[in-house]
Parts: C-alpha cells; structure tokens; sequence
C-alpha cells in the first residue's frame, strides 16, 4: 500500500516590504517555524542564469547583450535611472517569476502555510493572489541606516534606492498585518509568532 502525502489548500502568506526593511530577517524566521518561504528574488536569479528565452526577450528590448557583469551593471544603470524602462523589464521578467512560483507552490501542497516572499508583490497585484498580505515597516531613517550598514553604502546611495521605491507607508495600506521592524529581531520574532497564533484562532 503507499502512503500519499495529505492534500490541503495550504494558507498563502505574502510577505513584502521595502529594500532593507527586514523580509528576509523575517523570511529566516518563518523558516526557522518550519514553514516553507518562496523567495522572489532567489528565483529572479535562477531565470537570469538559467532561462535564455527570457534573457533574450530583455537583450532584444533594450537593443544589447546580456553576458558580462558589465552588461548587467548596464542594465542596472538603465532601469534605475528610468522608472518607465524599470517597468518594461519588470512586465518581461514577472510572468517568468509567477510561472515559477506556481510550479513551487505545487511542491508544498500539504502543508498549512506557505510564504511567499515578494519585495514587489504590491507593485505587481499578487497580492491580490494570497490569503494575507504581511508588510515588514520600519521608518525611512531607520531603512536607510541598516541598508548603509549592511551594503556599505554612502547615505545618499541609500536614499536613492529607497526613492525608487514605492513608498512604505503606502504599502501599509494594503496589509493585513504590519510587521513593525523599528526595534529587535526579538520582538520582529514575537509579532510573527502573535500573527501565526491568530491564524490557529480563526480555524
Ligand atoms: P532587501 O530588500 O535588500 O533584500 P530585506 O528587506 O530582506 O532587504 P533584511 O536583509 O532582512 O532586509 O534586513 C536589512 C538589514 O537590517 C540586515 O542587515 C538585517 O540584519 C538588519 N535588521 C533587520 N531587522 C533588524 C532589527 N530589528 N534590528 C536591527 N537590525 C535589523
């Protein structure tokens, strides 16, 4: 006789935030629980190695080939100047990232929760796709020190990155839950802890 793994519909948890706001410190979290995190951004840099057909379409769109560091950092330079061509390749590269993250989520069907961990999931309308949107917030200030902190950046290098973004206050407002991340790790763990608790409540 074999032993099938239970299907459920497990709970869709996407988790977004701004640039250095602390998904990924809440993402470790989550899988320290046991419970699986897709990460968006892992699966953005498996395409770019891995999946030519997209790479074409991008070095067709904007007019040169996409091989080198350099040509990466040329790229860069384009979308980060340009909100519009930022744009252009997000609409190439986010259906290559939903196909993947539909063929991920099929890996964990029997599990009860699944994190979806999407730095541009308001951007891109898949929170419209998941049960709970959780959005990690810290202020500006505090965003902006941990990201000079961590990639040893000057403060306007910062400022700039977090400006391309939409602002975090306005993704508050398509949260279910705000994860506040203006002070400890600690208490970071225990907001995420009184929000799994709560979902164990609504059953
Ligand atoms: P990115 O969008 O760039 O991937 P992120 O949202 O995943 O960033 P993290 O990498 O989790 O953000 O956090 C940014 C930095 O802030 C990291 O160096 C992390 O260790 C630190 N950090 C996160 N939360 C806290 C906290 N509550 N107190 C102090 N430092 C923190």
């Amino acid at each position: 006789m074999s032993v099938q793994a239970v299907k459920t519909n497990p709970i869709l948890i996407g988790l977004t935030g701004g640039i250095g706001s602390g998904k990924t410190t809440a993402s470790n979290y989550f899988q320290s629980l046991g419970i699986p995190v897709i990460d968006s951004d892992l699966i953005v840099k498996r395409l770019w190695k891995e999946n030519r057909e997209m790479v074409q379409q991008i070095e067709k769109t904007f007019g040169f080939s996409i091989q080198t560091e350099l040509d990466r950092k040329k790229l860069a330079k384009i979308i980060f100047s340009d909100p519009k061509q930022r744009e252009v390749l997000n609409q190439i590269v986010h259906p290559y990232v939903f196909q993947e993250v539909e063929k991920e989520k099929t890996f964990y069907t029997d599990r009860q929760k699944i994190v979806i961990d999407m730095p541009l999931l308001i951007e891109v309308g898949y929170n419209k796709k998941v049960d709970y949107v959780l959005v990690v917030h810290v202020s500006e200030d505090t965003q902006k020190s941990r990201l000079i902190q961590r990639d040893h950046l000057t403060e306007i290098e910062a400022t700039k990155r977090i400006q391309a973004q939409m602002p975090l206050d306005e993704k508050k407002a398509y949260a279910d839950v705000v994860l506040n991340n203006e002070t400890t790790i600690c208490d970071l763990h225990h907001q995420i802890d009184s929000f799994l608790r709560g979902l164990k409540d609504e059953k």
